[in-house]
């Protein structure tokens, strides 16, 4: 017993007192992007870099930066790379959750909506005490399941924040969805959400479940879960990394 005493004094304590204190990401984390404005003239190597089409061109401004969609894009940094101007960065914040899909664009020299709109909605405070979760694996890769899954870890320590996982949607007071949703998984997400007692949420963690992702328009998958229901909180990236979904589920208790 002593011995186990001794230990945990010397491993001291692990979860992170978040959001109080933030945590410090590799420097290869790839967060919010960050956009100069440039003339491009007639340029087109970001877009033609992109693997999803996450970039588009400005109305009215055709040979300026794109905007980014952060709901496509898969945080590859190959646009940054194709870029002779250095018109596109990627930041260390992962701050990037939305409960609005429009904000999930990033525009050329403008600052993240987040930094200038409250975006909490009011009927989300039902939920300040307690959060239930079903998550369902929809045709995803397992890599946005496996950043769902180790929130429940100590240095995230889920739980403590009145957030779980639970088994049953019966249980649950919302889905978190991950994937782009294959059509032979379609039935099992609508019986999941109906399934659940209302108010409900419906959380789209990741590139898939928000658009589709590296899967966008292919025969057998939809768009993502923003085809099928309407999404309340959208969590970006490839995978998100948990933090970000941390900050996400977070703000649905604000
Ligand atoms: S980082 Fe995003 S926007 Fe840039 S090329 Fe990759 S997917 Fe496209
Ligand atoms: S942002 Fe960079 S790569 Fe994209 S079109 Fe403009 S100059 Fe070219």
């Amino acid at each position: 017993m002593l011995r186990i005493i001794k230990e945990r004094i010397h491993q001291k304590y692990h979860t992170l007192d978040y959001p109080r204190k933030q945590p410090t990401l590799s420097p290869r984390f790839m967060g919010r992007p960050s956009l100069t404005p440039v003339d491009c003239g007639d340029c087109r190597a970001c877009y033609a870099a992109c693997p999803t089409g996450a970039l588009l061109p400005i109305e009215g401004a055709p040979h300026s930066t794109p905007t980014l969609d952060m709901g496509r894009c898969t945080f590859c940094g190959a646009c940054r790379a194709a870029c002779p101007k250095q018109a596109i960065a990627f930041t260390g914040e992962h701050r990037m959750a939305a409960f609005k899909r429009e904000d999930l664009l990033v525009v050329p020299g403008q600052p993240a909506p987040h930094e200038t709109t409250p975006t909490v909605p009011g009927e989300f405070s039902i939920f300040r005490r307690s959060l239930k979760l079903r998550q369902i694996s929809a045709a995803g890769c397992a890599a946005c399941e496996a950043d769902c899954n180790v929130l429940g870890t100590l240095v995230y320590d889920l739980p403590k924040f009145g957030i779980d996982f639970v088994a049953s949607p019966r249980h649950a007071d919302g889905v978190v969805v991950t994937g782009p949703v294959s059509e032979n998984m379609r039935l099992a997400v609508l019986d999941t959400y109906n399934a659940m007692p209302e108010p409900r949420l419906v959380v789209a963690v990741g590139a898939c479940a928000i658009s589709g992702g590296l899967f966008r328009d292919g025969a057998q998958c939809n768009n993502g879960i923003t085809d099928i229901l309407a999404v309340d909180l959208f969590v970006p990236g490839c995978p998100p990394n948990p933090w970000t979904i941390l900050d996400g589920l977070l703000a649905l208790k604000k």
